[in-house]
């Protein structure tokens, strides 16, 4: 179990385990603002298992941006989720490759906007060349994640889509 630990000013900060979750509660470092339908015992009470926690002084020392959607191997495959962007295929992390739009040893570099998900076959169809000198096209144009859509699937993640996403995103500021 996971809690999302939420800024002072209701942003969310990171992910923790609920464990340094309650050691934050219990220490009165933050307060609860939602519990999972559980509860934690111990032998002399129960608490609920937080879902998320809202720390009670402000943290500024936090990039929401960037810890959300830093650049990665990873985070490319997640922003294509997981499909190739040639040909649609459906991958896995096992069979998902980087593909460098403008090759590598033509000068492209390990950017959100030049790297794709790629299967292996458009991946090696399209060698060290452009798209355009392969005659592929790119299901659509790589852009960096937005901040709103890493926090969509941060707050999905914790199953509360319901929760003032809004707010957060005027607390995060543009
Ligand atoms: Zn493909």
């Amino acid at each position: 179990m996971k809690t999302l630990v939420l800024n002072a000013g209701y942003e969310p900060v990171r992910v923790v385990s609920w464990q340094k979750a309650m050691i934050l509660l219990l220490t009165e470092k933050a307060e609860l603002v939602k519990a999972y339908d559980r509860f934690v015992r111990s032998a002399k009470q129960s608490f609920m298992l937080p879902q998320i926690i809202k720390l009670k002084r402000y943290i500024k020392s936090f990039a929401l941006a960037a810890g959300a959607v830093s650049y990665s191997r990873h985070n490319v495959f997640k922003r294509d989720k997981f499909h190739c962007q040639y040909c649609n295929k459906k991958l896995s992390e096992k069979t998902a490759t980087i593909d460098h739009i403008i090759p590598k040893s033509k000068g492209g570099q390990d950017t959100w906007d030049n790297t794709v998900c790629c299967c292996i076959a458009c991946n090696s169809r399209k060698g060290s060349r452009t798209p355009e000198e392969s005659h592929m096209t790119l299901v659509k144009h790589p852009r960096r994640p937005h901040l709103r859509a890493a926090l969509i699937e941060l707050l999905a993640e914790f199953e509360c889509d319901d929760w003032g996403l809004d707010e957060a995103m005027e607390a995060a500021g543009p």
